[in-house]
């Protein structure tokens, strides 16, 4: 029982209110737990005009699907709040977490959703047309420009693969080599036997008109019109409070994240993490999917402790 001086404790506190959090927010109010919502606003795929691969919303608009969460998750209870939290300490019986305006709110479980930065290449236009035709993934947005004149800035080994995949939804497709290194002799045969046309040099720029890309431009000045151009970011999870709580990120070729189990749970006890800080790779289905299985791993495991403090408590009346 909370005294009038305890601040109200609450069972979980998730960080982070895009699909991970919003769905383990509704799994776990459907599961009656006291939840509280602290979201920044501010999802990886905001630039995009539509989330796509998402059965039963496909193409809708990012920002749709989080406001329709946040209504969903609050029907059922959740409480969300706006704001970024910046501190997480472990307290005896759960965690304090202190958001930007100096409020600090208790919970006896601790849920980190809170995604992650995509580090883009640092070539002047890709910023400024990311998520509209800067592009990574060919299943976000490769349909959307099937057919169109797509280069790739290679800046990772990973570019090969990721130009092999777009070759799939388009003949006319430009490798620029930029900081990335030569392709060995395999990957040079299958570029060729694949048509696919390769520049080496340093790109300067992305030439745009507007919000519109007209040409990639290399440092001696020689300019290719194309129509999107995919890049590899470097994809860092936002983890300053999984460190702060004495976790460390986990490096992988793709990027750093929080490392979990399936079910979400992390090296650090109480804590959980869910979508892209945990699973660099994970589009909307799956971090929605994975706020689920965490949601429901906290309910569990906050049933337990309940239970064992149940079992307590009647071995103490009845010695009393
Ligand atoms: C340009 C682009 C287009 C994409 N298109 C698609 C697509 O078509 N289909 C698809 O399936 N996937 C797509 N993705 C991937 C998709 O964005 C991710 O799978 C999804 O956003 C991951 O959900 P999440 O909840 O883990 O993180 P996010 O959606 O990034 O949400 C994390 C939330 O946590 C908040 N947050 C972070 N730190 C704090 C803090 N300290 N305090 C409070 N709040 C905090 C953030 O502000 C944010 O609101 C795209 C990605 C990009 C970059």
């Amino acid at each position: 029982m909370t005294s009038p001086t305890e601040p109200h404790r609450h069972d979980v506190v998730i960080v982070g209110g895009g699909a991970a959090g919003l769905s383990a927010a509704v799994t776990l109010a459907r599961s009656l737990r006291d939840v509280l919502v602290i979201d920044a606003g501010e999802p990886r795929n905001a630039p995009a005009v539509g989330a796509h691969n998402l059965l039963g919303r496909e193409g809708v608009a990012p920002l749709d699907l989080l406001e329709a969460g946040r209504q969903e998750a609050a029907a059922y209870g959740a409480q969300i709040r706006r704001g970024r939290a910046t501190t997480a300490r472990r307290t005896p019986d759960g965690f304090d977490v202190t958001l930007a305006d100096g409020d600090t709110v208790t919970a006896r479980r601790l849920l980190l959703a809170t995604g992650l930065v995509d580090e883009l290449p640092d070539v002047p236009g890709v910023r400024e047309l990311w998520g509209t035709h800067v592009l990574h993934c060919p299943y976000c947005h490769g349909y959307e420009v099937r057919g169109r004149r797509i280069g790739v800035l290679a800046t990772s080994p990973n570019a090969l693969h990721q130009t092999l995949l777009l070759r799939q939804l388009s003949a006319d497709i430009t490798l620029f080599l930029h900081e990335a290194p030569e392709p060995d002799d395999e990957a040079w045969v299958q570029l060729e036997a694949l048509g696919i046309c390769v520049v080496t040099g340093q790109v300067r720029e992305l030439a745009r008109d507007g919000d519109c890309l007209r040409a990639v431009v290399l440092a001696d000045g020689h300019a290719f019109a194309v129509d999107a151009v995919a890049v590899q970011p470097r994809f860092v999870a936002r983890g300053d409070l999984y460190e702060q709580l004495g976790g460390t990120l986990t490096e992988n070729p793709l990027g750093r994240h929080i490392t979990r189990d399936p079910a979400g749970a992390t090296d650090l006890p109480g804590v959980w993490t869910a979508g892209n800080a945990g699973d660099l790779s994970a589009m909307v289905g799956a971090s929605a999917a994975q706020g689920v299985m965490a949601g429901a791993a906290i309910n569990a495991d906050l049933v337990m402790a309940d239970v064992h403090a149940a079992v307590q408590a009647r071995a103490t009346a009845r010695r009393s």
